[in-house]
């Protein structure tokens, strides 16, 4: 495989832009070499460069959830910049996506479109905190919400990838009112609202997190979140930026039947343009500013070729809920397949897996929190991405990502994908 391009960008990015690249994880840091600099992306396959084709597990972290460039929402991008990019007014396709989303996320009874999931956060926590009059916050070890300031703590993702979960500048009265908790431990919440009884706006987590790689809630994990939040007058927001209209077209909540305060929103919702959102239940949101006093606004918020974008993607899937049978079917071959393989080659690592998403752990133990996950040999993860890399299968540049799998991975690219691992498998160990 010739990557001379690739490595001539990377030096020359590395002149003009921290690190070469405009997100961490993306420099390949944790797996070792030089990321790949990509031309385009059609279907399943990223192409770079130097011409070289990937069969590809990530799709853009998410939201390419029927691959890439796919005719429909390319068709309703052009035909909406025919009309402009930007007018930083109000317009009709905003309304239809907000109608949409609450038709979909039943939970939402109102929401505002912002232009990332770090937006959605940190502008959820913000209203949270205005609708309860209390300033504390319980978040997740592990579990990552972006990059807003009270949430680098103990974050996941690509913190914990680049070894900074903890990120200097971040001052001591930020982090303060942000409270640790492990994830699936209910014993914990209880301690922490015991100990800050009538302090605490919030909790938020991903339902089903995806940042520490993918773990899944322990049975009543979420009812039990629930329970305690309505019985202490604790917003809770469920952060689906990863999973909503992923594992289901309502979410996380819809697959576990468990309603949260708020909901944050991302990815998908754009159908791979920038845009995130927030909402929740129409009390709550009524705190916005116009409607409220807590303010929060953006220049391209509801951007026109944006919203054309997202729109089209939502619609498809709400008038197409069969995708999500493909999804599942999709991710039970790939997960259930490497897990076989494994097992056949007498390697026991941990593969966690629900609907279009999986992980494969370099650890034995069950992962079910930050510190199982953290268990995981990123060494071999390292030399395990290269492995496939160099068999034409790009992967997420950490072992701390969920892999998001797309409806363009056909019968023969599974087979090509599993192929790969058992190689791979056999070459690493
Ligand atoms: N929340 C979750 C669960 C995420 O996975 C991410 C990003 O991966 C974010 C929030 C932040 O979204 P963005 O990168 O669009 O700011």
């Amino acid at each position: 495989m010739q990557i001379s391009e690739s490595k001539r960008l990377f030096a020359h990015a590395k002149n003009f832009i921290p690190g070469g690249v405009n997100s961490p994880v993306r420099a390949f840091r944790a797996v070792g070499g030089e990321p790949l600099f990509i031309k385009k992306a059609d279907g399943a396959f990223l192409y770079d460069e130097d011409g070289n084709a990937f069969i590809e597990l990530i799709n853009s972290w998410g939201p390419m959830i029927l691959g890439h460039n796919h005719p429909m929402i390319r068709e309703a991008v052009i035909k909406a910049m025919e009309n402009g990019t930007s007018f930083g007014a109000p317009t009709a396709k905003e309304v239809e996506i907000a109608e949409l989303i609450t038709k979909m996320v039943p939970s939402v009874e109102k929401v505002r479109m912002v232009n990332s999931g770090t937006e959605a956060t940190m502008s959820a926590i913000r209203v949270a905190r205005g609708f309860t009059g209390r300033d504390k916050f319980i978040k997740m070890e592990g579990h990552y919400h972006g990059h807003g300031d009270s949430f680098l703590i103990s974050a996941g993702s690509g913190a914990i990838t680049m070894g900074n979960p903890d990120s200097p500048g971040v001052t001591v009265g930020t982090a303060k009112d942000t409270l640790l908790a492990p994830y699936n431990s209910l014993e914990a919440i209880e301690k922490l609202v015991e100990a800050n009884k009538g302090e605490i706006a919030a909790l938020i987590l991903e339902p089903v997190p995806g940042n520490m790689g993918l773990a899944l809630p322990n049975p009543g994990y979420l009812e039990g979140l629930r329970e305690i939040c309505t019985r202490e007058g604790i917003v809770l927001i469920f952060d689906e930026v990863m999973t909503g209209f992923r594992l289901a077209p309502g979410g996380a909540q819809e697959l576990f039947g468990v309603t949260p305060d708020m909901t944050t929103l991302g990815k998908i919702i754009g159908g791979g343009m920038p845009v995130g959102a927030y909402g929740g239940k129409k009390e709550i949101m009524e705190f916005v500013s116009p409607a409220g006093p807590v303010y929060q606004a953006g220049t391209l918020s509801g951007n026109p070729i944006a919203m054309a974008a997202g729109l089209t993607m939502l619609r498809f899937l709400n008038e197409n809920p069969q995708t999500y049978a493909e999804l599942n079917l999709i991710g039970r071959k790939i997960s259930e397949g490497i897990a076989k393989i494994n097992h056949d080659l007498n390697l026991n690592y941990t593969v966690n897996h629900l609907g279009s998403m999986y992980s494969l752990f370099f650890t034995s133990n069950p992962v079910i929190d930050f510190e199982s996950a953290k268990t995981s040999n990123t060494v071999l993860f390292g030399k395990y991405f290269q492995a496939m890399l160099k068999r034409g299968i790009y992967l997420a540049p950490s072992q701390f990502e969920s892999l998001f799998l797309s409806t363009a991975l056909t019968e023969d690219l599974i087979q090509k994908i599993l192929g790969a691992h058992k190689e791979s498998m056999v070459e690493i160990h």
